[in-house]
């Protein structure tokens, strides 16, 4: 079996959706399609919850209105059959009336979480309809009847796998699954999300709960690309990936995959690929448990790094200084990117300072504190980088001009990341570019 995800922009339009449905009946495989909401949604919804949390009522029921009449268009542009379109704008009147009753009880968590799922259960309803036009043989599966986080809100993979057996064993004529990335049950029951962009992370988890032979991620760009297309002018597709390096890039900034989405699919080693909605014949990226090549493969960037040193003269020959530092930074729950030592000094980065004050306070009681904020972590990644001839010396001569902070690389074998101001980032992704990979 195969997992197909489409994302937001792949079904954002009525001819989009459309193309969905070819792109899914195009081989004869058995498979799970995981649709995200159509683009633009979610971010409408998350608007008009917080809108009724404020107690805005008035403008709430404004986007309300505006949001349902695109969905009423939507179905217009996508249906033909009479009854069908009859059946969806039921559909669409369930759901609005569902947010519109919303507006009159008093707003909780979970009452924002059942507002955020109402995108998925949209987009997946209204495909169904369309696949039935088609006379293309399927089932809706809906993610709530499988989907399950831990009281951690971790998802639950023992459970989702057993949950989705029963279900696909149920149903075993079925050639084709929809169902909705994003939403779950948590640990109370309730409607939950796995965050934004969480939708591959849902196809991940159901990929290696089924054990799938591929999960395909949909988007619109032709897979993980070498450098920032918005920052510099030439990019290109990456072939492959480990899951290692994936995930070094999906963490440093590379948005076509959520980061989370990896280690489902590396612990069940289910490959991944990387696809083009628009360019369906385009290679892509695959990623699996081999990287493929050596050698540099992409430089991606984080901003909004804050950095911080601790300097003490006490630590010179000490030992457990690095483990009081650690733990202020435990104590108030922030992660720590990157790291380098002195013999005098550590400096790290984080990317959540909302308890920098906290942390900087406590960390005065070892030594001075310095604090740089609005820093950008340059990743390089790659396999085996620095076996590979010449990579440190084009590395070092391409930012010869750049004010480096912090160089961190042994960590693992595929990752080099430099610390510099946020300033510089445009300059050394285009430095980069030229000198690592000859490109403009
Ligand atoms: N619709 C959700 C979002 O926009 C989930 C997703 O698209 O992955 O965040
Ligand atoms: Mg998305």
């Amino acid at each position: 079996m195969k997992v197909m995800k489409f994302g937001g922009t792949s079904v954002g339009k009525p001819q989009r959706m459309k193309e969905v449905a070819k792109l899914i009946t195009a081989d004869d495989d058995r498979k799970i399609v995981v649709l995200s909401a159509l683009s633009g949604t979610t971010n409408a919804l998350v608007e008009i919850s917080s809108l009724i949390a404020a107690g805005d009522r008035n403008e709430a029921k404004q986007k309300i209105w505006e949001l349902e009449a695109l969905y009423y268009q939507f179905v217009d542009e996508l249906l033909s059959d009479d009854q069908l379109i009859s059946e969806a704008k039921k559909i669409l009147a369930e759901h609005f009336e569902f947010l519109t009753i919303i507006l009159k009880i008093s707003f909780s968590e979970a009452l924002n979480k059942d507002i955020l799922a109402q995108g998925e259960l949209l987009s997946t309803k209204l495909f169904c309809l369309y696949l039935e036009e088609q006379q293309i043989p399927h089932r809706l599966l809906p993610a709530l009847d499988f989907m399950t986080l831990d009281t951690q809100d971790e998802p639950q993979i023992g459970t989702i796998k057993v949950k989705l057996s029963q279900l696909l064993t149920k149903h075993k004529d079925t050639p084709i699954f929809i169902t909705q990335g994003y939403i779950t049950k948590n640990a109370k029951g309730e409607v939950d999300n796995l965050k934004r962009g969480g939708s591959d992370f849902s196809a991940s988890l159901i990929a290696a709960a089924i054990n799938a032979d591929v999960c395909e991620i949909w988007t619109d760009i032709d897979g993980m690309h070498n450098n920032d297309p918005r920052v510099v002018k030439t990019t290109r597709p990456i072939e492959q990936l480990s899951f290692e390096e994936a995930a070094e890039l999906a963490y440093f900034g590379a948005k076509i995959l959520h980061p989370a989405s990896i280690w489902p699919a590396q612990f069940y080693n289910v490959p991944v690929k990387l696809l083009n909605t628009m360019e369906p014949s385009a290679k892509g990226t695959l990623i699996t448990e081999q990287a493929g090549s050596t050698g540099v493969k992409a430089v991606a960037a984080k901003d909004n790094i804050t950095a911080i040193k601790i300097k003490s003269s006490r630590m010179l020959l000490a030992y457990g200084f690095l483990r009081k530092v650690f733990e202020v930074f435990e104590k108030y729950k922030t992660s720590i990117d990157m790291i380098t030592t002195s013999e005098v000094a550590v400096s790290v980065t984080i990317d959540n300072d909302i308890y920098l004050n906290e942390i900087t306070r406590e960390l005065e009681a070892y030594g001075t504190v310095e604090i740089d904020t609005n820093q950008s972590i340059v990743s390089i990644v790659g396999n085996e980088i620095t076996e590979t001839k010449e990579v440190m010396r084009k590395l070092f001569d391409a930012i010869h001009d750049i004010p480096v902070r912090m160089v961190s690389y042994g960590g693992s074998r595929h990752n080099i990341s430099l610390l510099i101001p946020r300033s510089f980032k445009d300059q050394t992704l285009g430095a980069l570019n030229a000198g690592l990979f000859g490109l403009e």
